[in-house]
């Protein structure tokens, strides 16, 4: 049985991997928030947590262009070790494509930030941008490869 930690005192607020929301998401409903790029991500993350008894991924959310996951156990020590996996996952996808799962890099001048390829970033801003103002001048720099 999973025990939750403490709800309603201030620690919670502490820690940014713990969990705080009523209802758990399951792997799907995860995988069905991301793009095909982080699936494997998330597989992987479910897996090693799945090594720690009475341990589980509760929570995700994008974060600042991150896959930030949130988990849950009843041993303290051990949800400081899912914590750190957890934090690993982050900086991780922070460098991978959200829809393809290549290489990418955040996108900061989005409103909300994601993780994209080039490829993948000028497709999303023909959606969300006049396609004839992508190349301007001064805009190009935007699909510089790093
Ligand atoms: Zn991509």
């Amino acid at each position: 049985m999973i025990v939750k930690t403490k709800i309603m005192t201030k620690k919670r607020y502490n820690n940014r991997y713990k969990f705080w929301y009523d209802t758990p998401f399951d792997k799907e409903y995860i995988k069905n928030l991301f793009g095909d790029g982080w699936q494997e991500l998330i597989e992987n993350a479910f897996r090693v947590v799945s090594y720690f008894p009475n341990a589980q991924i509760c929570s995700a959310k994008r974060f600042y262009g991150m896959l930030h996951m949130y988990a849950t156990a009843d041993d303290e020590f051990n949800l400081h070790v899912i914590e750190g996996i957890l934090w690993k996952v982050e900086r991780l996808s922070a460098k991978i494509c959200e829809h393809c799962g290549k290489q990418g890099r955040r996108r900061k001048e989005l409103k909300e930030t994601r993780c994209l390829c080039n490829n993948c970033y000028l497709e999303f801003l023909n959606k969300a941008e006049d396609p004839r103002t992508l190349f301007m001048e001064g805009r190009e720099g935007r699909f510089k490869e790093e």
